[in-house]
């Protein structure tokens, strides 16, 4: 809820407060009540006084009372309380108080415990003491009179040898320093370098405790006691380990955690050797303890160790030794309490000037009287130079090592000779090993089980593990060369050494060789671009080449070029009409200098076809090749095909009816399989270190050749060297109305010559139909056409066309060839048909083989039939040949005369 008046919302608030913290309080008190008992401090039950009130506790007990201010434990007095039970030893510290004047002028310091003692209330002592050994509580006795010692315990203490006497005064006049707060250094350093020595000698450095009279001393022998640490860590092994655990953990730790953990670390680790005033050591206890008392002066003051009890603390801390250190003159000059503990040790010799230090094993040997701290043996200092001779842990020898350094006697090294039970081989054993953890390391033989060899171990290893390593020295299976791998390897003639070499030795030399053909190229290219700078002018010229004269082979070779390189499903039946020859001096130079200079393979330069429009042409063999300005399939690039017919497209050419054959510089290529529209250009494909760009259209094809098209990204890599012109007929169409223009019987067409040519003879339709049709199908140049015969025989088109009929009416009857000897065999084919006898060898194929024609007749006459074939093309191998059940299933439709250049 809102109220509008500030103050008496505060006064809500805090009345509400209340509530909660009453609640809390019974709610706390409610869970005590359940409890048998409660444990609280002094300081705690004072402060949480509201919760005993509510608690109600009927009995008290405070320990250690004699250290417990009046007030305090008055604060904690319930009204509940019935009976209250005091333990405590009123001989020692009193509590402190905030000022020294409340203790000098009123007494507060007194404390309840001492204050009833005073006032004669009845008590009880303790008879027995549990601590410390007899020769150190014997030294309480002005403190203590009637205290005893409880020997079947405190006898149990073991005192240690490496100092003669388990009580000691060790006394010195050292000058203290320091006027509030005072220290000794001398007796700081003698504390430590006792410590040292006892831990040296074989004392835990957990079981000493040095105490001070005054806290800066305290702080100082802190600080020394750091430093020797950190030189002799050796002597701390538990505090190094847990500093270096807990400076691990702490480093691991998330930053929000990291000062906890930090804390953590310094209270589980302590210091490497405890020191504490003797008034915070007060309750405590630990086996060894060394008191550092300072005061040493002229005015021989004291301070307040001239308190009986602060002795008394600092006297009954010790177990099992207890050394004071300090200026026995001044504390007993004044203080009476001084003079009846140093009459009483000294007269049980346990005062001087020197301390009486031994070796630990040899205290009779060795007598070290120490009369400052330098006199202490240092730490590695070899003070017993007796043998050790201790026992051995095996009962058996004795330690032959000299005393120090210090050393433990777990593992004897005695040697002995033994037999051993597995192999009854001799073996050395050391007196700590067992028998089972001995390995046997005599040599023996042995064979290799997978080989047969002999081989040598150590008698322990285990056969199996072994690898026999001689050279294997086998014959290779495949190559028969020598196996050059150790025995125990697996023979693989994939990995014969030797083979492997005379691979890399060929593969060197192709590519030596490779690059000498390369070399060449460029070489050649150069003289090339030489001579024709003399040659050829600037102009562009273009020469005609003629089926006849000088430039006839030049012709053929082109003509042969365009007819061979037809794909049948182009249906492009041309005839090469004119060949011109293009020199242009300033295109072939710059196709030169870049074969010479910049072709990463410069020996391969193929003739490819690039068909375009009639501008087009003009345009290339003025200025050459440009690229286009989109890309295309490839990229934007030059392309060429192999294939005339290809490159002859409408698309193309634009009904130019002319073909470029060019010199392309291919190079090395790069085969892609789909395409790369933008991916390559120039710079790419220089990158990549690649020359042109070679897509297979038609992966299938047994002749790749006749499938390509390459593409080059850059101008110069082409060199336009040819223009064909042709013309072509549109066979399906053209042939339709023509069989009525043949006689019956056999036409024969020669060849015909340029200014024969007439697109409009039938007669021509026909040769150049039947002149393509040979001549794409070869795969060999030179073969030239030089007559067709056509058959119109009614007699046998009639037995054909029902033969077809009866197979009926969606029968193929595709075109195949097969061979005359001669003329007059074709002619009697062509007139009666195939003779029934010869019927079962007759083999007929889609394309023209040239071989088969070598070897079956040796003559040059091909005959192109009309097929009706029983084993149908299309089904398995294309280029298997078909074979005719009858006469009747072949009609031989021409014969073909031809010749073969050379
Ligand atoms: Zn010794
Ligand atoms: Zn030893
Ligand atoms: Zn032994
Ligand atoms: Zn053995
Ligand atoms: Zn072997
Ligand atoms: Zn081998
Ligand atoms: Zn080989």
């Amino acid at each position: 809820c809102v109220t509008s008046d500030p103050q008496s919302a505060i006064n809500d608030f805090c009345s509400l407060a209340a509530m909660r913290r009453e609640l809390r309080l019974r709610r706390t008190a409610a869970l005590l009540r359940t409890k048998r008992i409660v444990g609280m401090t002094v300081t705690g039950a004072s402060i949480q006084r509201d919760i005993l009130r509510l608690v109600r506790p009927s009995l008290l007990v405070v320990e250690e009372a004699a250290e417990v201010g009046e007030p305090q434990l008055l604060a904690c007095l319930s009204p509940s309380v019935q009976h209250l039970v005091l333990i405590g030893d009123h001989k020692q510290l009193r509590p402190p108080t905030e000022s020294h004047r409340l203790a000098r002028y009123f007494d507060l310091d007194v404390s309840m415990f001492e204050r009833l003692i005073n006032n004669g209330i009845s008590y009880d002592q303790l008879a027995l003491q549990n601590r410390m050994r007899p020769e150190l509580s014997q030294f309480l006795r002005d403190i203590y009179p009637g205290l005893k010692d409880n020997l079947p315990v405190v006898t149990k203490h073991q005192a240690t040898p490496c100092v003669a006497k388990s009580a000691f005064f060790w006394d010195h006049s050292e000058p203290e320093t320091g006027d509030r707060s005072y220290i000794n250094k001398e007796e700081a350093e003698r504390c430590v370098a006792l410590a040292l020595f006892l831990i040296s000698q074989g004392v835990a450095p957990s079981r000493i405790t040095i105490l001070a009279a005054y806290r800066s001393q305290t702080a100082l022998i802190s600080q020394l006691v750091r430093q020797r640490a950190e030189q002799h860590q050796h002597l701390f092994p538990e505090y190094f380990a847990n500093r270096a655990k807990a400076g691990g953990s702490a480093g691991a730790a998330a930053a929000g955690e990291a000062e906890e953990a930090d804390d953590e670390a310094v209270e589980s680790r302590g210091p490497p050797i405890l020191a504490h005033t003797v008034d915070v050591y007060q309750g405590d206890e630990n086996d060894f303890v060394i008191v550092s008392l300072v005061r040493s002066n002229e005015e021989c003051t004291v301070g307040f160790l001239k308190e009986v009890s602060r002795r008394c603390v600092a006297q009954s801390r010790a177990r099992c030794g207890f050394w004071l250190i300090g200026n026995a003159d001044c504390l007993t000059k004044e203080v009476g309490h001084w003079r009846t503990l140093l009459k009483s040790m000294r007269e049980a010799g346990c005062v001087g000037k020197q301390l009486p230090l031994r070796c630990v094993l040899h205290p009779a040997e060795t007598q070290l009287e120490a009369s400052d701290a330098a006199s202490v043996p240092a730490v590695g200092a070899k003070f017993c130079t007796l043998n050790c001779d201790m026992m051995m842990e095996c009962g058996l020898h004795r330690c032959p090592l000299p005393c120090q350094p210090r050393h433990s006697h777990d593992r004897c090294a005695v040697r002995s000779e033994v037999t051993l039970p597995d192999c009854g081989h001799r073996a050395a054993k050391l007196c700590h090993q067992s028998l089972e953890e001995l390995r046997c390391c005599t040599m023996v033989d042995f064979a290799f089980e997978a080989c047969g060899h002999p081989g040598r171990k150590e008698c322990w290893q285990p056969e199996g593990q072994l690898q026999c390593l001689r050279p294997c020295d086998r014959d290779l299976p495949g190559c028969g060369h020598r196996c050059q791998l150790l025995c125990w390897e697996r023979c693989a003639p994939e990995s014969c050494a030797q083979c492997r070499a005379d691979e890399a030795a060929r593969n060197a030399e192709l590519q030596a060789r490779r690059q000498a053909a390369q070399d060449e190229a460029r070489r050649e290219a150069k003289v090339e671009l030489e001579a024709i700078k003399k040659q050829m002018d600037g102009c562009v010229k273009r020469l005609e080449l003629t089926r006849d004269g000088e430039s006839a082979s030049e012709f053929l070779d082109v003509e042969d070029r365009v007819l061979k390189y037809i794909r049948a499903e182009h249906s492009w039946y041309p005839t090469v009409n004119r060949v011109e020859k293009v020199l242009n001096a300033s295109l072939k130079r710059k196709f030169l200098s870049y074969k010479s200079a910049l072709m990463f393979e410069p020996d391969r330069c193929e003739l490819k076809f690039h068909g375009t429009s009639a501008e087009g042409v003009e345009g290339i063999i003025t200025s050459g090749f440009r690229l286009p300005e989109k890309a295309g399939m490839y990229g934007a690039g030059i392309y060429f095909a192999s294939d005339s017919s290809k490159s002859a497209r409408e698309i193309y050419t634009k009904g130019s009816n002319m073909l470029m054959l060019c010199e392309v510089l291919l190079g090395r290529s790069l085969t892609v399989l789909g395409a790369t529209k933008d991916t390559y250009n120039f710079k790419r494909m220089r990158q990549e270190k690649y020359d042109s760009l070679f897509a297979p259209r038609n992966s299938r094809a047994t002749n790749g050749v006749m499938n390509d098209e390459f593409v080059v990204f850059e101008p110069a890599q082409a060199y336009p060297k040819y223009i064909v012109h042709y013309s072509c007929v549109d066979g399906s169409a053209a042939l339709k109305g023509l069989p009525t223009v043949l006689a019956e019987g056999v036409t024969r067409i020669n060849r015909p010559q340029r200014h024969e040519v007439d697109q409009n003879n039938p007669l021509f339709v026909y040769w150049s139909l039947v002149n393509s049709r040979f001549l794409s199908g070869l795969t060999t140049h030179g073969i030239t056409v030089t007559q067709v015969q056509v058959n119109q025989n009614s007699d046998l088109l009639a037995k054909f066309e029902a033969r077809r009929l009866k197979a009926g009416a969606a029968a193929k009857a595709p075109y195949g060839f097969t061979w005359a000897a001669d003329q007059r065999e074709a002619e009697s084919v062509m007139k009666s048909g195939f003779s029934p006898a010869a019927v079962s060898g007759l083999k007929f194929t889609q394309l023209p083989d040239l071989q088969q024609m070598r070897a079956a007749v040796g003559g040059r006459l091909a005959l192109l039939c009309k097929l009706l074939p029983s084993r149908h093309a299309g089904s398995g191998d294309p280029g298997a040949p078909w074979s005719i059940d009858s006469p009747d299933c072949a009609y031989p439709r021409y014969a073909i005369h031809f010749s073969m250049a050379g």
